[in-house]
């Protein structure tokens, strides 16, 4: 099974959702009008083996990574987190002075992005360590940024360094990621920046902006000489590595260089859409590469 499949399955069976349901699948969050207010909802999981390597790395950024895995969702739409609920299935030999300190850890990760962990549940199995976090958020005075806003001529933009979030022992970058949200709300706030599309990088550039261009019925075009590559890293890995957990964003007026001293990169700008690869890249040499997505077919097969 291709993740495209499965999504595009998803989404054709999301048609005909009820009025309540404000942003339905496809999005980096999904939202509802409950009470008058938005509420939004996002759900992730982080899996031993696929997301973190449990056998290398301290239990304790684990815990941290299941939760800043979804504010950067949360960052993705320009939203503030309101609460978290978290959902374990530990392995039997698991310890309970090591589960302490991953709900810990999971705690205080949360609450220093105002986001409560409000309950749970917790089992015990015979396979690996699962976690699965959802966090809440409201847009706070900020209309959620979809990936479905993008328009022909506006600049694409990524904050960060890219690629090589992972290092061969399962340690790196991916531990560190910090939530982008309150840039993103400082960019959302100013209208001189005309935000128009939005998504955090958890696949790859290429597959996470080829989102962008699939929501909103365009096409992009990318200068491999302007992507921030993290030391030692080329395009392709920035392209393909996934797990930066930086925003990736149009916009159609003027965008600052940095926020908060995080620097942000223009990469490219909004072309109308073509029959081929949504995304292509102006090579160093003056070549044209369109770019296949890559997403978890990658990894899953
Ligand atoms: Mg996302």
């Amino acid at each position: 099974m291709r993740e495209n499949e499965l999504l595009q399955h998803i989404y054709a069976a999301s048609r005909a959702l009820p009025e309540s349901v404000v942003i339905g699948p496809g999005d980096d969050m999904g939202a509802l009008a409950i009470g008058g207010q938005t509420v939004l909802v996002t759900v992730d999981q982080v899996v031993d083996g696929v997301h973190v390597n449990t056998a290398t790395t301290p239990i304790e950024r684990v815990g941290r990574k299941a939760i800043v895995r979804n504010l950067s969702d949360v960052a993705a739409m320009a939203a503030l987190p309101c609460g978290a609920v978290a959902a374990a299935c530990l392995p039997s030999d698991f310890g309970a002075e090591r589960a302490r300190a991953l709900f810990d850890a999971m705690r205080q990760t949360a609450e220093r992005y105002g986001c409560p962990l409000i309950g749970g549940d917790v089992s015990v199995w015979g396979g690996k360590l699962l976690l699965t976090v959802t966090v809440f958020a409201e847009p706070a005075g900020v209309e959620p940024v979809l990936r479905s806003g993008a328009i022909i001529n506006d600049g694409i933009y990524v904050t960060g360094e890219l690629g090589g979030a992972w290092d061969e022992q399962g340690g790196g970058p991916h531990l560190d990621a910090e939530p982008r949200i309150a840039l993103a709300r400082t960019l959302a706030e100013d209208p001189a920046v005309g935000l128009h599309a939005m998504i955090d990088l958890s696949d790859g550039l290429a597959t996470d902006l080829g989102h962008i261009c699939e929501r909103s019925g365009v096409g992009a075009v990318i200068d491999e000489a302007a992507i921030p590559c993290r030391r030692g890293g080329g395009a392709a890995a920035a392209l393909s590595d996934g797990e930066d957990y930086e925003l990736c964003f149009t916009a159609a007026g003027v965008v600052p260089e940095s926020v908060d001293g995080v620097p942000i990169a223009r990469i490219g700008h909004v072309v109308a859409a073509n029959d081929g690869a949504p995304v292509v890249m102006r090579g160093k040499d003056g070549s044209a590469k369109p770019l296949a997505a890559c997403g978890w077919e990658h990894r899953g097969e």
